[in-house]
């Protein structure tokens, strides 16, 4: 065996590892709870426990936790030894299957929009028995969904094991229809692409903005950016190389698929792709991937930033979320398939992703939006805040054949119907591929582009999943009831392209023509965070989650709340922020440098000869004006500050921070920038853009 063979999955709890410690019947009730979701009794969850446990303390594992993921985006943990006193002053080391199952944490800090008050704080953890267990810094964690006492949803993990559910359900349904009756089951594939910058940690440090905000609140561009390209799939720097490979290895130990590694568009930016895999599983692997990529750069003496717009000026990360349906028959429901009726089913699949995506675009940009996020969308090489889909132009001439009965092909100039014909087959070339477009079909899967590089892959997986469970929910109930399938098919593919053609768009997203035309076809478009959460509470989305019961009201107003709440307060952090290194840093280093100008001008003046002046005296001119109206913007952004309330309520906050704080920022940051290029680089108290973005060599 090869030493990565050796290493993979070397620290998970996986299905060959239970297999070999459990005895036979409690594996195969195990495997009845993961597969099938039945209930698992507490004298087989003991067994399981044991195991588990014996297996962690040969791994060196002294700790477990419950692993789950609260709606700050990132996991959370918390750690209990295994041991309990023995009663002769020695320890046993002990795991029950009540605290394998259940936790609770009294986890009252964690974000809960209301549903838990601080009084009765408690909430606790259930076992996701479908993500394996692993051990990391010798703990041993347990993925777990996160919910209130009363049952309600506090983390991301639970709407989407619900919705997974869900389009299950319904994608069954309409298998069935086709007479594919062997299939048991339909799951979603994810495959998160994960991007990232790497700086010197020295320069970290010192950049109080990056270290509270993620990002740099200031800096003027340096005089190289990614204009030549030559960072893309460039080579890989050693340093760069190294780290790269020991965060391979630490996946590889828990099971992680990473499988591409390269540099990306801007300078100092890489990127990390896993295989795809079932989208639960997918979104713990991206935490642990997010996780392994932050903690193994320190160690390499880099910082890894995943914010969605460290840098000004350069593209921002993203996380490319590739989403598919495959079934436990290992059919991927979105390839095009060989016979005409393997074609029809496609194209109903591809139907209802097209529907679906259509009637919740709003849903979708809600998935994605966050204060950070918000930075990236709509500027450099980054997909706008409108949804559209990109199909490529062979299959949306298809399509457009079926919907006005045109003949479709050079050839054949035949009539296309659904059910008869084997679609031509499409060219899977990449080269042509459309980077503009938010949600592009590439070949065999969707391609989602908008999700920002810091976020969570569930809430986007749980709204997709859920609006194409719904829509496939329409189509079953419509096609069973009908009395000549091929006809009704037919009739309702075309009918559903007629209706949602507006969707689909093949050209360029990031030109500004783009946002007049989506106007025009009534598309959505919602530049910031608080624009598209003030469509979140809608009677058609409260529709969608509660009918599906994959959020109740209350969770949804919950959600909205910690989603306008987290909006405001990161605009906070970020202008208190610049205040503090504008007026305790950038200001005084100015002052000083004008000061040496004004010395000099004195010095040289003084001399009597007839000395020139007239560079110190500009400089010194454009640089007082700078800094007048630089405090004067940084007294107007602290008032402005201070002018909004906390208990305003949560949408009229963030809209302060969007219409008065935001603006502010910009225009205290144009003049500080300006500054910077006009200040000796010796008197400038903080690393610059050159100096971080090429920081590692
Ligand atoms: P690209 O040209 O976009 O790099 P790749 O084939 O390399 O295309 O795939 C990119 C990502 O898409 C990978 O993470 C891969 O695992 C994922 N992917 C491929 N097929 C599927 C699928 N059926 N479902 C979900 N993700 C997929
Ligand atoms: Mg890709």
């Amino acid at each position: 065996m090869s030493k990565v063979q050796e290493l993979f999955g070397s620290m998970v709890f996986d299905d060959e590892v239970m297999y070999q410690r459990l005895p036979e019947e409690t594996y195969t009730l195990l495997q009845n709870t993961i597969k099938k979701g039945k209930h698992l009794d507490l004298a087989v969850a003991n067994e399981v426990a044991e195991a588990m446990k014996n297996w962690a303390l040969e791994k060196g594992a002294t700790h477990y936790t419950h692993w789950f993921q609260p709606m700050t985006g990132v996991t959370a943990e918390k750690h209990d030894a295994f041991i309990k006193p023995s009663g002769n002053g020695k320890v046993l080391m002990e795991f029950s299957g009540k605290e394998l199952i259940r936790g609770e944490p009294d986890a009252s800090s964690f974000p809960s929009g209301g549903l838990r008050a601080t009084f009765e704080a408690r909430g606790y953890t259930a076992w996701d028995a479908t993500s394996y267990a692993f051990i990391k810094d010798k703990t041993l964690c347990i993925p777990t969904a996160f919910c209130s006492y009363g049952g309600e949803a506090l983390d991301n993990k639970t709407p989407l094991l619900r919705s997974m559910e869900r389009i299950n359900k319904e994608a069954l349904r309409v298998m069935k229809l086709f007479g594919n009756t062997d299939v048991k089951s339909v799951c979603t594939t994810v495959g998160p692409e994960q991007e990232y910058f790497l700086i010197d940690e020295t320069l970290f440090n010192k950049r109080p903005d990056l270290i509270f905000t993620g990002r740099t609140l200031f800096g003027a561009p340096a005089p190289k950016g990614q204009e030549l390209n030559d960072h893309y799939f460039g080579t890989i720097k050693p340093r760069v190389a190294e780290f790269m490979e020991a965060v391979d290895e630490e996946l590889w130990k828990l099971g992680v698929l990473a499988k591409t590694e390269h540099n990306e568009t801007a300078p100092s930016q890489h990127e990390l792709a896993p295989l795809f895999t079932t989208a639960n599983i997918a979104a713990d692997h991206n935490q642990l991937i997010m996780e392994v990529l932050q903690k193994t750069a320190r160690k390499f003496h880099m910082v890894c930033l995943l914010h969605e717009k460290p840098f000004e000026g350069v593209n921002g990360s993203g996380k490319h979320n590739n989403w598919s349906l495959m079934t436990d028959t290992g059919v991927n429901l979105l390839e095009p398939g060989e016979t005409p009726y393997e074609n029809a089913q496609f194209l109903l699949f591809l139907c209802a992703v097209i529907r679906a995506v259509d009637d919740y675009q709003d849903l979708l940009r809600i998935s994605i939006a966050s204060a950070s996020n918000d930075k990236r969308l709509g500027t450099h090489e980054a997909p706008p805040s409108i949804i559209s889909i990109y199909l490529g132009d062979e299959l949306k001439s298809i399509l457009e054949a079926i919907e006005s009965d045109t003949p479709y092909g050079a050839k054949e100039k035949e009539l296309l119907r659904v059910g008869v014909h084997t679609m031509p087959k499409f060219p899977k070339d990449t080269s042509d591929r459309n980077r503009t477009s938010p949600f592009a079909f590439t070949g065999n899967k969707f391609e989602f582009r908008m999700l920002g590089s810091s976020a969570s892959i569930s809430g986007i997986n749980f709204v997709l999943n859920t609006s194409v469970a719904e829509t496939l929910k329409q189509f079953a109930d419509e096609l069973e009831k009908a009395e000549d399938f091929e006809t009704s098919l037919h009739n309702l593919i075309r009918r559903t392209i007629h209706e949602h053609s507006r969707i689909l768009f093949n050209g360029n997203g990031y030109g500004s023509e783009w946002v007049k035309e989506a106007k025009k076809r009534g598309l959505g478009n919602y530049p910031t965070t608080p624009d598209a959460f003030s469509v979140y509470l809608s009677e058609k989305n409260i529709r969608l989650f509660t009918e599906n019961k994959i959020l109740s009201e209350t969770e949804m107003r919950a959600r909205y709340e910690v989603m306008m709440d987290n909006y405001s307060k990161v605009l906070h952090i970020e202008a208190v922020t610049m205040l503090d290194m504008v007026n305790r840093a950038i200001v005084p280093s100015v002052v000083r440098y004008a000061r040496e100008l004004a010395d000099t001008i004195c010095q040289k003046k003084a001399t009597k000869c007839s000395v020139k002046t007239g560079t110190e005296k500009k400089l010194l001119t454009t640089l007082s004006d700078l800094l007048d109206r630089t405090s004067a913007e940084a007294e107007e952004l602290e008032k402005r500050v201070n002018s909004i309330k906390e208990d305003d309520d949560v949408a009229k906050r963030a809209n302060k921070y969007k219409t008065q704080i935001l603006p502010s920022m910009d225009n205290l940051r144009a003049l500080v920038d300006r500054m910077e290029q006009l200040t000796d680089r010796t008197h400038w108290p903080y690393p610059t853009y050159a100096d971080m973005l090429f920081s590692i060599r």
